[in-house]
């Protein structure tokens, strides 16, 4: 599963361990991490990633998550959502989650910034969570911005085959997520966290999708340690301390047990 790259760090061959005890190192001597979420830590809990081996932008164009998409086809765009929610809504949180919160309970980082719209650091037990997408349980009002569940606005288009609209003033709906070509409003809290930051854990990302992506950037661009745990190659590999092609629960399951 590990994969040659240059430096000793990044060398993949020594045992899982020695990685998992270089990032406790490296956690231990930082004053303030956070750590970065994507997609991938949450495969094993059986949500599907974006870009993954089984992502699903392997069977689904990504339009459909576009702002330009909600506005032309709504129902098609909701049944997409429907979809998602329906994938995201029974979901639990796997070991990865969980020993993220342990991470944040024994005070060895301090935020989790996520994009994920899963709510499931917060299912975990972690506290400082910032949902850089937002996240799927709640819909608002294109309009008006009233809030409704999610799961009820399922439920009236699927009673009434069409997208379903504001109880106040008649607005669509749509699900409390950022999406493509909209802004992230969040992004100022981001990285006011990550100039404060002297590392950054980034878990399951691809690293490809912007603005989110910049906080793994600032933390490193300002002299910060960056650790990546990802099954596939990111951008940023060249620029990390330390890179593990290993699944996320496995890494952060052994980190704990290191780290206690
Ligand atoms: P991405 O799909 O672009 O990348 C996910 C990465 O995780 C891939 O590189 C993949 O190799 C890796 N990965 C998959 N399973 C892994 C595992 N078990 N352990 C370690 N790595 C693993 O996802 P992204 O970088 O988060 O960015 C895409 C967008 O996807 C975000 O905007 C996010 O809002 C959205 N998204 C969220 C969810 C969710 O909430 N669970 C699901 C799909 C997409």
């Amino acid at each position: 599963m590990f994969t040659r790259l240059e430096e000793p760090w990044r060398l993949c061959r020594r045992p899982l361990v020695e990685y998992v005890e270089k990032i406790a190192e490296i956690l231990r001597r930082a004053k303030s991490s956070i750590a970065f979420t994507g997609a991938g830590i949450s495969t094993e809990s059986n949500i599907p990633d974006f870009r993954g081996s089984q992502g699903l932008w392997k069977k689904f164009d990504p339009r459909m998550a576009s702002r330009c998409y909600f506005e032309e086809d709504p129902k098609g765009f909701w049944n997409f959502y429907a979809m998602r929610y329906n994938a995201i809504a029974n979901a639990k949180p796997n070991d990865g989650h969980i020993a993220l919160a342990e991470l944040e309970k024994k005070g060895y980082i301090n935020s989790v910034i996520t994009q994920n719209i899963d709510t499931l650091h917060t299912k975990a037990g972690s506290k400082s969570v910032i949902e850089l997408h937002g996240n799927i349980i709640w819909s608002r009002c294109d309009l008006c911005s009233a809030e409704r569940r999610t799961i009820e606005c399922i439920e009236e288009l699927e009673s009434s085959d069409s997208p379903p609209t504001c109880k106040s003033c008649g607005g669509l709906m749509r699900p409390s997520v950022v999406l493509f070509e909209e802004p992230v409003k969040l992004m100022e809290v981001a990285m006011d966290i990550a100039v404060r930051s002297d590392c950054c854990l980034v878990v399951g990302s691809s690293l490809t999708v912007y603005p989110a992506a910049m906080v793994p950037e600032v933390v490193k661009g300002q002299g910060g340690a960056l650790i990546i745990i990802n099954m596939d190659p990111t951008p940023l590999d060249y620029r990390a301390d330390v890179v593990v092609r290993e699944k996320a629960s496995i890494v952060l399951k052994k980190l704990v047990e290191v780290l206690s």
